[in-house]
């Protein structure tokens, strides 16, 4: 695979400062049951990092020391971390509003039938991606079979009130450009979602995320093997928009992964770029976080960022803008 961060690092990309942390973004691990082609931590089911029992005691401590108000769990599949219900059972009786990212074909594992159940009873918000509502393009980038039963799984979240008017359980899902082009209006592609999912499938669901795709790991590896990455990256820089600085994700989130490392979103994990906060050590870890306040502190950006600030903007909560 192309590196990518040489090509990042020289960015006249503005300089960013934190706002107030209020979410926590965490990787439980690499451990997943699929194999998808697209996976930036090439997930799967023999990987064995997981995060260990003292960093997975941090989590709530660090949720009451900084007044967190989102734990947004992912992983590989969160949902196969021995610990995953008892770290969710916590955030919520601490009242904390709780994030799965769910690759939807994990209910039919082994031992997760009452996975589904178990959300619902937790209110825990899901949010899931499904790169197209065609079978032959989910399938071609997750693996043969998986469209099915993405819908088959959906269709098991709407039978428990998930994506149902007024239910309060909150099912979102997630979209992104096949190639290296930017998104398409968030607003427009949701209504074909929608529109399509019922007609077919009779599924319901909250939002449709639209995010633009990071010129980095295996995506920006392709662009480089094709001679497109430079293509991309000026579409990118031509498409700033400054209103969308305001919005971006690393001023309210830290990302943290399965050793307990902090950076300042999942893309600067991805690149291995630690989170720049003076006061913290020289790794920061999550234990930094119970006697320091990353608010002030600036964000470590490269030529990526270019990807949340383009057009309509990308977060880990969708557009920015429509
Ligand atoms: S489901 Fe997600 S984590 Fe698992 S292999 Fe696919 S992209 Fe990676
Ligand atoms: S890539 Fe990360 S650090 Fe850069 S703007 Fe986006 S969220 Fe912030």
């Amino acid at each position: 695979m192309h590196a990518t961060l040489p090509l990042l690092q020289a960015t006249n990309f503005p300089a960013l400062r934190r706002h107030r942390l209020s979410t926590l973004q965490v990787n439980l691990g690499y451990r997943c049951n699929q194999t998808c082609v697209h996976c930036h931590v090439n997930a799967g089911p023999n990987r064995s990092e997981m995060m260990d029992a003292d960093n997975i005691a941090l989590i709530s401590q660090v949720i009451a020391a900084r007044g967190i108000e989102t734990l947004d769990l992912t992983g590989g599949a969160p949902e196969l971390h021995p610990a995953f219900r008892q770290v969710v059972r916590s955030a919520r009786a601490q009242g904390v509003k709780v994030i799965d990212r769910c690759n939807l074909t994990i209910v039919f594992e082994p031992g997760q039938a009452d996975l589904a159940p178990f959300l619902a009873e937790q209110r825990v918000e899901v949010v899931a991606s499904l790169p197209c509502y065609s079978l032959k393009n989910v399938d071609r980038q997750r693996g043969k079979g998986s469209f099915d039963k993405s819908i088959a799984a959906l269709q098991q979240f709407n039978a428990l009130g998930y994506g149902q008017p007024d239910s309060g359980l909150v099912l979102n899902l997630v979209y992104n450009p096949q190639g290296p082009s930017l998104p398409p209006g968030q607003t427009a592609l949701e209504a074909d979602y929608k529109r399509e999912l019922f007609a077919h499938f009779g599924i319901v669901f909250n939002e449709l995320y639209a995010l633009a795709n990071m010129p980095i790991q295996r995506f920006g590896s392709t662009l480089i093997s094709r001679g497109e990455f430079n293509r991309y990256m000026a579409l990118l820089q031509a498409s700033f928009r400054q209103d969308n600085l305001a919005g971006v994700m690393c001023r309210s989130l830290v990302s943290v992964d399965w050793q307990g490392h902090l950076y300042d979103c999942d893309f600067n994990q991805q690149l291995g770029l630690a989170l720049p906060s003076p006061r913290m050590s020289a790794r920061p870890h999550l234990r930094d976080l119970l006697r320091v306040d990353p608010a002030d502190d600036g964000i470590r950006v490269a030529d990526h960022c270019y990807g949340c600030t383009a057009g309509q903007g990308s977060s880990c909560g969708g557009a920015l803008h429509d």
